[in-house]
């Protein structure tokens, strides 16, 4: 089952300046910063209510926010929703017929398991699924 959205990636080319902006956008400080290694990103995140923003920067140049920032200025990269079973929403999906970059979950930023969907089979947008790590 999906939940909600746990939160909306913005990819940018520095984190300082970027959460500056945001900060004082949101009226909020940045509550966590994490290196993503496997994913070349170093991320930021900010609460808006019961959502959050991640600021996504590229560590080097392979990392997908590298390719990303070639293309595009920068600005909304993805959409996490939030699930209750990760495996049993992969399973579910693939088989409407969605495409999945991850088939098995990894880690990832802010003690979440996520999973990746291909933006061809969601009308362009990439989308993340994630599920809070038991601990
Ligand atoms: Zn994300």
């Amino acid at each position: 089952m999906v939940k909600r959205i746990e939160h909306l990636g913005i990819a940018v080319d520095n984190i300082e300046t970027s959460l500056k902006v945001y900060e004082s956008l949101l009226g909020t400080s940045c509550y966590k910063e994490e290196m993503v290694e496997s994913e070349g990103v170093r991320t930021a995140f900010l609460r808006v209510g019961e959502s959050k923003i991640e600021l996504l920067e590229a560590t080097n140049e392979d990392s997908a926010i590298a390719k990303f920032l070639t293309k595009n200025k920068g600005g909304f990269h993805h959409v996490a929703f939030e699930v209750d079973d990760l495996e049993a929403e992969l399973q579910r999906l693939s088989g409407e017929g969605f495409v999945l970059i991850h088939e098995t979950p990894k880690d990832g930023a802010d003690n979440k398991r996520i999973a990746f969907l291909h933006p061809k089979s969601t009308k362009g947008m990439l989308v993340e699924l994630c599920q809070e790590k038991i601990s």
